[in-house]
């Protein structure tokens, strides 16, 4: 078997522009990978399988599909297209850490440690990211790892300097979908002639470089879709929480002990994580 593990990403500050004609929107994003980790496994089979483990709940598990809609399925199909290779079955194990639809990118991570993966069985040297594009907006950030300026629709990356610090990531057991929340969003701004995207100030950067926490750390265009899905999500706003992504998930920086207290009587699941790890790598046994 080979085994690759790619990282969950948070978006540290997060503009959503207009809708494109290919279905994106535009975006600027700063991403930042954190320490959950999915590992992705694969070996020839007679017949495409897919197989799932991890720390998850059964509830946060049973949100992933098994069959050929798995990203990994559909990453397989991506890579044997570019690398004009016959298509072969497989067996894939999935680990997976990261809570699912949540806007931490779990299905992006698993493409990505799923390129890897494929890449050292077929000793290939294709551009991973470019093939990466064309399966998700996140997956090339999944594969660069640490902390980055994404644009575009989020896949022209521009690597920043960061220092790693600790964040308490929130979530419920249910999701959001993605596309749903940027269809709200857009459904919000329907009256507004001209959509522009905001960046942050350069002091953000600098912060993040120092390791101070930026004034305008968590600023996010998907923040008033997930909490009109998820009304539940506003008191951990309150409390210094920032949606990461489409939500549900809130993060919040170097957390103290209070705020760990007040998880643990919710209906919450809550994990520690640093920030700024690497991106998609192969894993030796
Ligand atoms: P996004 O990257 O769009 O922000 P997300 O992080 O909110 O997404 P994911 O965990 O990537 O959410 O899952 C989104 C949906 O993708 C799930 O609800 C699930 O139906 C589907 N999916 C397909 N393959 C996978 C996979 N390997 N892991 C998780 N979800 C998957």
């Amino acid at each position: 078997m080979i085994s690759a593990s790619a990282p969950g990403k948070l978006n540290l500050f997060f503009s959503v522009g207009r809708a494109r004609d290919d279905g994106y929107h535009d975006v600027f994003s700063i991403y930042q990978a954190i320490s959950l980790r999915d590992i992705v496994s694969i070996r020839l089979a007679s017949e495409d399988k897919l197989n799932l483990s991890g720390t998850l709940s059964q509830k946060q598990l049973d949100m992933v599909p098994l069959d050929e809609s798995n990203i990994c399925f559909k990453t397989a199909n991506e890579f044997f297209m570019t690398a004009g290779l016959e298509p072969v079955a497989l067996q894939i194990n999935i680990e997976k850490h990261i809570p699912v639809a949540a806007g931490l990118a779990g299905g992006s991570a698993d493409a990505a440690a799923m390129l890897v993966a494929l890449q050292a069985m077929f000793e290939t040297d294709l551009d991973l990211s470019d093939i990466g594009s064309r399966i998700g907006a996140d997956v090339p950030f999944a594969l660069l790892g640490e902390t980055a300026i994404g644009s575009g629709n989020g896949v022209n990356l521009e690597p920043i300097d960061a220092t790693e610090v600790e964040y308490l990531i929130a979530y419920p057991n249910s999701g959001i979908s993605t596309q749903q929340s940027f269809e709200a969003l857009d459904e919000l701004r329907i009256e507004e002639q001209e959509i522009q995207l905001t960046m942050p100030g350069s002091d953000f950067y600098e912060d993040l470089r120092v390791g101070e926490r930026p004034i305008q750390l968590g600023q996010n265009d998907l923040e008033t879709p997930a909490v009109s899905f998820m009304p539940e999500l506003q008191t951990w706003l309150e409390l210094g929480g920032h949606v990461s992504g489409s939500g549900p998930s809130v993060y919040f920086w170097e957390p103290d002990a209070t705020l760990i207290s007040q998880l643990e009587e919710s209906s919450l699941s809550w994990v520690l994580v640093s920030g700024n790890q690497s991106g998609a790598r192969l894993e030796t046994e």
